[in-house]
């Protein structure tokens, strides 16, 4: 079978050279004799894995020696709990700008164990836009500002950092984390779900400043405590060892490809492709205009839904798959993350040019 093109927004493609390494290694992991499934996570083997894939995340992004990396589990939406318990130290208040659904999901989970201020938002116009964002919005009485760098679901994202009057900026950076050149030091936290840029689902990533370590509330479970992860070098318990192994196959294909100064090139390449033809076309039409459009998930509709539908299944029957939008934007959503080839990005214009002669 050959592959499709999978614009699914996560999981997502994963690079092919990724896949066939992990499928040599399948059976014996070097001289092993054991699949990385297989081993123990505290075997000098699992160490060597896990050692590897945090030192070239930091060179990716890299990282101040002041922050620690941590693999953990959960997903980001345990990170919309995880980053109230053991940030709301001192006012038990935190400032949240509202730019999407997993944003909403973040307030909700945070209003369970301190005060949330909504310091803005786009929900007026279904989140297709940034909100223009001033110090002033953030006072010093919370103990940290929380935004999503990438809106997966409405393809918005940040392109200036917030001037959030000196407070800690957390960021939830699920869908664009490695895609863009990004200094770590503007931020106090950031985390992200594997599965869009990273690798499989199973794995988080959390980079914390550590002076933000050990300041959990009292309540804080223990396996939701940083302190207590960042205390084991992220074994604590079992870690997602697959899935940490297939994010650093996945993080030295990056270093070797450049680094993610070069995927951001790519990826400004690859969106350029896509929303230039959606600038120009009479029947597809982008949510989302000027300087807010994500890198990584574009959404688009024609105004019909039929159309949406029938455009959705042919493009399937082509091997240009996961294309169907958000339930709560319609239409349809080309998710291109770093792994993601140029030559899909072609492809789905072609397509869209021939179904839009076909259609017109
Ligand atoms: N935040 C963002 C920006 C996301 O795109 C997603 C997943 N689509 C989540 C959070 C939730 O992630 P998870 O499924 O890993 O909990």
């Amino acid at each position: 079978m050959e592959r499709v093109f999978n614009f699914s927004p996560g999981p997502a493609m994963l690079p092919v050279e990724v896949l066939e390494i992990a499928q040599r290694d399948m059976l014996s992991w070097g001289n092993s004799g054991m699949s990385v499934m297989e081993m123990s996570h505290r075997g000098k083997e699992f160490d060597s894995i896990i050692q590897k894939a945090e030192s070239d995340l930091r060179t990716l992004l890299a990282i101040p020696g002041n922050y620690k990396v941590l693999f953990l589990q959960g997903g980001a939406s345990t990170q919309f709990a995880m980053v109230p318990l053991n940030l709301m130290a001192n006012y038990k208040k935190a400032h949240y700008v509202k730019t999407g659904l997993w944003a909403k999901k973040a307030i909700a989970e945070a209003s369970r164990y301190g005060a949330v201020n909504v310091a803005a938002s786009s929900e007026d116009k279904t989140f297709s836009y940034i909100p223009e964002l001033k110090s002033e919005m953030f006072t010093p009485d919370a103990d940290y500002v929380h935004i999503t760098s990438n809106n997966t679901i409405y393809g918005t994202k940040f392109t200036d950092i917030p001037d959030v009057n000196g407070l800690p900026l957390v960021s939830d950076m699920s869908s664009c984390i490695l895609s863009e050149v990004f200094d770590v030091k503007d931020y106090a936290l950031i985390y992200a779900g594997a599965q869009k840029n990273i690798g499989p689902a199973g794995l988080t990533i959390v980079i914390i400043r550590e002076d933000l370590v050990g300041k959990e509330m009292d309540i804080t479970p223990t396996m939701l405590k940083y302190s207590i992860h960042t205390g084991e070098g992220s074994l604590y318990n079992t870690p997602p060892t697959y899935a940490i192994y297939i994010a650093g196959l996945v993080f030295d294909w990056l270093v070797k490809n450049g680094g993610v100064a070069a995927m951001e090139a790519k990826n400004r390449q690859k969106a350029a492709v896509l929303y230039d033809y959606l600038d120009h076309s009479a029947m597809f039409k982008p949510t989302v205009k000027g300087k807010d459009r994500s890198l990584m998930n574009i959404p688009f509709v024609t105004g019909n839904e039929e159309l949406d539908k029938k455009f959705i299944s042919e493009a399937a029957k082509k091997g240009l798959m996961g294309l169907k939008g958000h339930r709560s934007v319609g239409g349809m959503r080309a998710s291109i993350y770093n792994a993601f080839p140029a030559e899909g990005v072609k492809s789905l214009v072609g397509f869209m040019k021939q179904f839009e002669a076909e259609n017109a």
